[in-house]
């Protein structure tokens, strides 16, 4: 039966759920177009399909009806019944699922195998994922080994990228006697030549030829696009989320443009200056730090530290800009800075396209998925999808901070200083200096409370906080407190602007002019931009609550985990609110989190993640954000065999890559 086919074309004629083509008609009518066009083959899913398209063709049909793994990944020709009913429909050829996993019904993928080769005489074609996988099919008595697993199942997630599975392809027809099918992401030519050249026997192709939907997304996409403007994933802000985000997506293989508005990464990292990361471990009870972040933001911080750019979870934004910058380049995302999104063009809750201003007029720029990082969910906004902003009762948003840096500072002083007046500082404010550990002070009760009798600071101001930076005397502050304004209007934050400022050089000449160790202190900055800690966050499929923080709570499609507790910095009229986990405790992040309610190819990651206001007030933080990201991109990344539809990725592929990172 395979004789015929080799170095032959093999057409797959799939269509599933509400496509435009799944019907039986329309698949043979498409079957027959292959035949005409030169196919050897055709294969095809479901018993009505096998029938129509074995009546429409004279070549051999490869049939296989579709279930699910418990995980819901799919699998291929689930039981028995499903090959006998195939080969009374017509079939000549059976595909079945011979990965190394546990079928739903209690049979092992290879046990099946062997028992299939026992019972039935049909030729069947192997659909494995790896290498040993094939070798074990083929020893089995598969008549053929088809590499269309490769990439989709949890043990190969990582591998999936944009080319076919070459290596697979050679190193199979090197180890097995019966023929290697190239299945998967074949969409040109000179890739089905190239599988031949590495070994394989014959090339199976499905999309490229019988998907037109995806087709003429690829070639067009809405508004006549050029193929420059077109990418299959589009991240939208380039903060700590969208940076991981575009890098993980760009390392599965996908074409990633990441847009930002500035001219240079990081948003409230850098913009803001928010410059120390708040806590992102646990401690074991033998006293070791256990992270709970790995992956992309592991190896930002690792960089970062090795042009010394860290004093343990500080950090200076020069560093975050140059290696996230490295980073993404290395990764192969095309990066557009200076370059504003202000608009979307969607079509049935799905976004096709979003406009950039970068180069004169606006213009169109497509993708299969798209992932808001812009903080303040500007492109929820702007494709009207669902959103929520502030408390759930009062409608308050947490106050805004103008952070800034001041340099000179001796800091051995300064921690002296807090040793010898502990009642003015918060209790876990440094009191031993260590080159090279980051000081942490929070306090200076007295001289607030007399420079508000002066008039010098508002009622708003009830601490300076500051941590250092990895260059000596030098520390970021966290200190201002500007409240009553919304971070998602220019109005209120023209006015936060310049209430920040003024409050930063007040604090600044009380500390030079008051506190030990700041004699010979100086301003050296503001943050290019007022620290906005929420505005809008998505409707998600599901809302991280308070309660799943502060309750440690675990989920099982978890995509990152975190350990901040609720920290709410109260707005006028509200009191702040923080709270820290137990010892050792941690939460996860669902799945639901970070995709639309309702909408087919929207995810959101860092500050627009779907939470409730108290959830939102633990995950913000940078780690959090960081790992949330990189778990948007790799769905995302993941969705291109399904046409961007982001549910259709099967959570258990999703997380062995996440596992793999050591972000769950
Ligand atoms: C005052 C303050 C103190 C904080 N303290 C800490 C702390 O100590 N430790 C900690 O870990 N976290 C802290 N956080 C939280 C943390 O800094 C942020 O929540 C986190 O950095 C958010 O990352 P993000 O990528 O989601 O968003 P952002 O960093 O806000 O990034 C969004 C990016 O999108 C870009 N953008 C927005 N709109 C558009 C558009 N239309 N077109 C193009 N680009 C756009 C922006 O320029 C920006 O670069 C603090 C936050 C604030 C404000």
């Amino acid at each position: 039966m395979f004789a015929a086919l080799q170095n032959g074309l093999i057409v797959s004629c799939q269509a599933t759920g509400d496509e435009p083509l799944n019907r039986p008609e329309y698949l043979a009518a498409l079957a027959r177009c292959a035949e005409i066009g030169g196919a050897v083959a055709i294969r095809t899913e479901g018993l009505e399909k096998i029938r129509a398209l074995k009546t429409a063709v004279k070549l051999p049909i490869i049939g296989l009806i579709k279930g699910t793994f418990t995980d819901g990944a799919v699998l291929i020709t689930p039981d028995f019944s499903d090959l006998e009913e195939m080969i009374a429909a017509g079939a000549d050829i059976i595909a079945l699922d011979a990965t190394d996993r546990q079928r739903p019904n209690g049979w092992h993928g290879f046990d099946f195998l062997r028992a299939v080769k026992q019972r039935y005489r049909i030729p069947i074609l192997a659909d494995i994922a790896t290498h040993a996988e094939g070798v074990t099919a083929a020893e089995l008595g598969a008549e053929a080994v088809a590499t269309t697993m490769s990439g989709y199942t949890p043990a190969t997630a990582g591998r999936q990228d944009e080319e076919p599975d070459y290596a697979l392809i050679a190193s199979l027809h090197r180890a097995v006697s019966v023929p290697v099918i190239a299945e998967g992401r074949i969409w040109e030519a000179q890739q089905a030549q190239r599988a031949l050249a590495a070994g394989a026997f014959a090339v199976c192709v499905g999309s490229a030829i019988t998907r037109p939907q995806l087709i003429t997304h690829m070639i067009s996409g809405p508004n006549q696009l050029s193929p420059r403007q077109s990418h299959e994933v589009i991240v939208v802000g380039g903060g700590v989320a969208g940076i991981c985000a575009a890098a993980s997506a760009a390392r599965l293989g996908a074409r990633t443009l990441l847009v930002e508005r500035y001219g240079f990464l990081g948003g409230m990292s850098t913009a803001g200056m928010v410059t120390p990361f708040m806590k992102f471990w646990i401690e074991t009870e033998d006293g070791r730090r256990q992270p709970l972040v790995g992956g992309l933001f592991e190896e930002l911080t690792q960089r970062m530290a090795a042009i010394g750019g860290m004093i343990e979870n500080g950090f200076s934004a020069l560093a975050f800009k140059r290696v996230a910058t490295e980073m993404l380049i290395e990764a192969g995302v095309e990066l557009r800075l200076h370059a504003l999104m202000l608009g979307a063009h969607v079509e049935d809750r799905t976004v096709r396209s979003v406009l950039l201003q970068h180069n004169g007029a606006p213009q169109p720029h497509s993708a299969a998925v798209f992932i808001d990082t812009s903080g303040d969910g500007e492109l929820l906004l702007h494709a009207g999808a669902p959103w929520r902003k502030g408390d759930e009762q009062t409608g308050l948003l947490q106050a805004m901070t103008m952070f800034f840096r001041m340099g000179g500072i001796d800091l051995e002083a300064a921690v002296a200083h807090v040793a010898a007046h502990p009642e003015q500082f918060f209790a876990w404010s440094t009191k031993e200096y260590h080159h090279e550990r980051i000081v942490a002070i929070a306090g200076y009760y007295d001289i607030i409370r007399q420079a508000r009798q002066r008039g010098l600071l508002p009622e708003a101001v009830e601490y300076f906080f500051f941590t250092s930076l990895p260059a000596y005397g030098e520390a970021a502050f966290n200190t201002t407190n500007i409240l009553g304004l919304d971070g998602s209007s220019s109005f209120d934050l023209t006015a936060a602007e310049i209430e920040g400022r003024r409050q930063v050089f007040n604090i600044a000449n009380l500390l030079r002019a008051r506190a030990p160790g700041f004699e010979r202190s100086y301003l050296i900055e503001t943050g290019v931009q007022v620290g906005v800690r929420e505005t809008r966050r998505a409707v998600g499929d599901y809302a991280v609550t308070g309660e799943d923080v502060m309750g440690a709570r675990k989920f099982p499609d978890r995509i990152a985990r975190g350990c901040y507790g609720v920290d709410v910095h109260g707005q006028k009229g509200e009191k702040s609110r923080m709270e820290h986990l137990q010892p050792g405790q941690y939460y996860e992040i669902p799945l639901g989190a970070i995709i639309v309610q309702d909408w087919e190819n929207l995810l959101v990651a860092g500050r627009c993640l779907s939470a409730t206001r108290a959830g939102h007030a633990a995950l913000r933080i940078q780690a959090t954000s960081a790992a949330v990201g990189e778990a948007a991109g790799a769905l995302a990344a993941l969705a291109r065999p399904h046409g961007g539809r982001v549910r259709q990725v099967a959570p258990a592929l999703l997380q062995a890559h996440l596992s793999k990172a050591g972000n769950i």
